[in-house]
């Protein structure tokens, strides 16, 4: 009787295709493997067995598949249930899954006409044979610090917790010592025989943390992050399927798809962090909450960390779906910083500031300096200036691809469009009036490294933004450095607001708070809050209580009250409250319905069908089309639907809906070019 084996293809395609199994194959294959199979008239690619069966497929001819390249699958069965459960919770295929979650190296593809020999096969297992082994110390826990009596007390609490629930929240002020609890609890599970995953959100963190791990638990912490080549991401790979895994993996958002064997506890430090959520291309996953749901695949626990919950994870904590522990104290009862808010509408307008810079903010700068103290700087904006302008007819260049104005960076001399990467050459003169006087407006952190430069021209200063962090490398080196002291002024975006931790930082400046609170989102009040007590949070660690200059021309807004007093639960009430009464997430759930088209009318049509459509099943539930603030990205336009449910409401009818509209529509010839895509549970 002939095997067919149900595949998944790397491509974003509904559901699985069927293939059969060569006799000579037969009984070596099982789900998880990868099979080489041949698909439209030309191409071979890496697929996925979800399912070896008997049924004969109808209605096609069913091809054989071209090669066998495993025989030990390389996904274990939790990991197929859990690629299942996100694509069909982020309404997304499994293809686009297997795609984000599988190294490039491991999913080979070709040509029919090149043999698929040419497709490269790994040794299977390969460094199972030389992992070094390293032995828990016996003698109690000597090579981990002791815990103050404070962490004590939330260690004992996190653990009681978890008898109870699966998730707990540690709400713990910065620098009061997140970390070091976590290594206890890691030692914890360790001794059990367990696994940890600990998810970072950014990679520039991982540096830090990894020193303080790998000094506890040597070589069985593995580091997985996308700044790792393709290979050594596979090596990584292929170890946690080896008899010697890694035991505690740390990561960013795409080490939730790596094997564990026995995965005893994830930890989500700075659980309130966007870029958990991957926001291009699909899947549209959040990595905590995709962490909780794969940790109760394993029965593990989950650990939430940060100063600053998101307003869900807080609802969640405080209405008993998850527990709740608080460290109200700093490590060693530092001080939290002083935070000064200055008003910069007032100052620009007497013509006292210098640039960006307020006389407060130069003072204090210049005090640091002069007792060898280091300073960071805040600027939520990459490039020199996030726009040009001609001062004489009032143009603005555009990116032709995408519905944007241009970013100039001065070290490239060129225009740059955030949104599709495609550069421009900076005019000489202005193409609309012919004019020469064009100018820079607004600040961004190439900006303010210049000015550093120009008005402190001794001190030795450094800029961490997407565009200095290209390599692994370039992070390390800038961390580095600064740790050490051999940098004076530390420049950056939301990069910097993170858990670094460095002991001499004195004087933090926030150049303008008000690109945050202006940003359009519902989450940008809450975002704000957290950026600037993260960001607040690196001043005076260790021997001396920070300053913090917070520049901003809404002085009176209610958020900057609440940074100055650090008064988080002030926020999230009144985030709570606004939430309620707009219907918004925690209390609804939101899905974001993309649609997208090269012809602006038609796409307008097309939007407004759908809605129609959506509105007939969700009644009220449903607002738009409308266009997003980016309305036209890489020549395509955009138009927004945004479905609300009730919290209690059921997602699965709500998706089941939603995908019936989007076979609807994509069955009526007139929309057959529309592209759709959803965002469920959007941030920012
Ligand atoms: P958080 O993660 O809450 O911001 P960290 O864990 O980074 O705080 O701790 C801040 C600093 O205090 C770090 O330099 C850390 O090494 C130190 N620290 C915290 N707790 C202890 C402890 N129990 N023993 C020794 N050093 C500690
Ligand atoms: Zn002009
Ligand atoms: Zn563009």
């Amino acid at each position: 009787m002939p095997h067919f084996l149900d595949v998944i293809l790397p491509l974003p395609l509904p559901g699985c295709f069927t293939y059969i199994l060569p006799q000579k194959w037969e009984g070596q294959v099982q789900p998880g493997c990868r099979v080489m199979v041949p698909f439209g008239r030309k191409k071979v690619y890496t697929a996925i067995v979800q399912r070896v069966h008997a049924d004969a497929p109808v209605g096609y001819e069913v091809k054989e598949i071209a090669d066998l390249l495993d025989t030990r699958p390389v996904l274990l069965p939790v990991q197929l249930h859990f690629w299942e459960w996100l694509a069909d919770y982020y309404l997304c295929t499994p293809g686009d899954v297997y795609k984000a979650a599988l190294p490039a190296s491991m999913k080979p593809k070709g040509e029919i006409d090149a043999p698929t020999k040419t497709v490269k096969r790994r040794k299977k297992h390969a460094d199972a044979d030389n992992v070094e082994s390293w032995e828990m110390p016996t003698n109690g826990n000597d090579r981990l610090n002791p815990l103050n009596e404070h962490q004590q007390q939330a260690y004992s609490d996190i653990r009681a917790a978890f008898i109870q629930k699966n998730v707990c929240l540690l709400h713990g002020v910065t620098s009061s010592g997140k970390t070091e609890i976590y290594i206890h609890l890691i030692y914890e599970t360790l001794k059990q025989g367990k696994q940890v995953l600990y998810l970072l959100p950014e990679i520039a963190l991982t540096t830090q943390i990894t020193e303080r791990l790998h000094r506890v638990f040597g070589t069985r912490l593995g580091i997985y992050h996308s700044k790792f080549s393709d290979n050594e991401r596979m090596d990584v790979w292929q170890k946690q399927l080896s008899d010697a895994p890694f035991d505690i993996i740390l990561g960013v958002r795409s080490s939730i798809f790596l094997p564990f064997s026995d995965l005893g506890l994830v930890i989500v430090d700075e659980e309130h962090e966007n870029t958990y959520k991957q926001q291009d291309p699909a899947p549209r996953y959040h990595a905590r909450n995709a962490a909780i749901v794969l940790a109760s695949m394993y029965h593990a626990k989950v650990l939430l960390g940060t100063a600053t919950p998101s307003v869900e994870s807080w609802y969640n904590a405080t209405t008993g779906k998850y527990a709740l522990v608080e460290l109200k104290e700093r490590y060693q009862e530092i001080q939290l910083p002083e935070i000064i808010p200055v008003d910069i509408k007032e100052l620009q307008h007497k013509k006292r500031m210098n640039g960006a810079f307020s006389p407060l903010l130069l003072r204090y700068i210049h005090e640091a300096l002069d007792q060898k103290e280091q300073v960071i700087l805040f600027q939520n904006r990459r490039g020199f200036a996030p726009m040009i302008e001609c001062n004489t007819c009032g143009w603005v260049p555009k990116c032709k691809n995408c519905d944007v104005s241009l970013t100039y960076h001065k070290g490239l001399n060129q225009l740059t469009c955030h949104y599709c990467g495609y550069t421009y050459q900076l005019p000489r003169r202005c193409p609309a009036c012919e004019g020469s006087d064009l100018c820079n407006r607004g600040f961004g952190t190439e900006r303010i490294e210049d000015e550093v430069a120009t008005l402190f021209p001794q001190a030795r200063i450094a800029r961490m933004d997407l565009d200095t962090t290209r390599t692994r490398t370039a992070y390390e080196r800038i961390i580095d450095y600064f740790t050490k002291g051999k940098t004076d002024i530390l420049i950056g975006t939301q990069m910097v607001s993170k858990g670094l931790d460095f002991d001499h930082v004195s004087v933090v400046g926030i150049l303008n708070a008000d690109t945050m609170m202006n940003f359009p989102d519902f989450r940008a009040y809450e975002r704000a809050f957290q950026l600037m007590a993260q960001v607040a949070g690196r001043a005076g660690r260790k021997n001396k209580r920070g300053r913090v200059v917070l520049q901003t021309k809404s002085i009176d807004h209610p958020i900057i009250g609440q940074v100055m007093r650090n008064d988080y639960e002030q926020m999230v009430a009144d985030q709570l409250a606004e939430r309620q009464l707009f219907r918004y997430p925690p209390y609804y759930r939101l899905v974001y319905v993309y649609l997208k088209h090269r012809n602006e009318v038609q796409l307008e049509l097309m939007a407004n069908v759908m809605a129609q459509r959506l509105t007939e099943l969700f009644d009220n539930r449903v607002l738009g089309p409308d266009k997003p603030p980016v309305a036209r990205i890489q020549t395509l336009f955009i138009r927004k639907i945004v479905v609300k449910i009730e919290q209690h409401g059921s997602m699965v009818d709500a998706r089941r809906l939603l995908r019936r509209v989007q076979q609807e529509m994509l069955a009526d010839d007139r929309f057959k070019s529309l592209m759709v895509y959803y965002d469920v549970d959007p941030v920012g």
